[in-house]
């Protein structure tokens, strides 16, 4: 069969693994991806083919993946989170395209957003939307248009890939057009490693946000108008607050 897996496998550690996600890697005859990820199944597979590429070989690595499948092996291609969120699913059938023939099936998986509100508390209870602050392959004039719209609109907003070497200053500017729109004191926070070791995490206003230790390994929470710190924790109401069932 010409298949070839997209497989979210989460933040990092193995309970965030689905069973649909191990299933997949199981029936696989090659599990193929990025090293960092690809290690992090290698025990669970010791006799299994792997394919490794390094980071931004995206195109070869998925390519690779379609033309082995054709060949008549079945590939798992893992990514972290979700493999449909900044990661290979949709290359994968765009390039899919080109060859016909090849079946894709996507794998959902835990995405950075869904994970690490889990850690601060209930941060994107209510609208919310993602954004990377990576140009690398999005113009920066589209994500700060993006970024301008978000804080327009009153969303929660995740920022993915907020900050790495070479773009020191994106989150700074990031930061500045979201207060264009929102308070200073809006409610934020970050998690790093998330289901990693090293885990960390903090609350902070979104004006302190740039003075913060964000690099390409967190994920940036920043609350709508509503959000709030209840018992230490970040939360963005619903709603239910005005329901008279509420005050007891
Ligand atoms: N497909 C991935 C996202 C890839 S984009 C997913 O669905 O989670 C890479 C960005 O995702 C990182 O720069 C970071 O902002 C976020 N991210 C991914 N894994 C993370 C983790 N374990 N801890 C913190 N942030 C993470």
């Amino acid at each position: 069969m010409n298949k070839v897996y997209a497989v979210g496998i989460g933040p990092g550690g193995r309970e965030f693994f689905t069973e649909e996600a191990m299933q997949a890697l199981e029936n696989a005859d090659v599990i193929a991806g990025y090293t960092v990820y690809v290690d992090l199944v290698r025990d669970l597979f010791p006799d299994k083919e792997m394919y490794t590429t390094a980071m931004k070989q995206e195109i070869e690595r998925c390519r690779w993946a379609i033309e082995t499948a054709k060949a008549g092996k079945s590939v798992a291609m893992v990514c972290s989170g979700d493999a449909g969120v900044y990661g290979m699913a949709g290359l994968l059938f765009e390039l899919a395209d080109q060859y016909g023939d090849v079946e894709i099936e996507v794998v959902s998986g835990v995405t950075a957003a869904i994970s690490g509100a889990a850690v601060l508390g209930a941060p994107i209870g209510h609208d919310f939307c993602l954004i990377s602050l990576s140009d690398l392959l999005t113009p920066w004039e589209l994500i700060e248009k993006r970024l301008r719209c978000a804080a327009e609109g009153d969303f929660a907003v995740c920022l993915y890939n907020p900050r790495s070497k070479k773009r020191s200053d994106y989150l700074e500017k990031a930061v500045k057009i979201l207060m264009e729109h929102k308070s200073g004191d809006t409610v934020c926070g970050w998690v790093k490693n998330i289901g990693r070791e090293g885990q960390e995490y903090r609350l902070v206003k979104l004006e302190d946000l740039p003075g913060e230790p964000i690099d390409m390994f967190t994920t940036v929470f920043i609350g709508s108008d509503s959000t709030r710190i209840i018992s230490g924790r970040m939360v963005t109401p619903r709603g239910y607050e005005k329901r008279s069932e509420f005050q007891r």
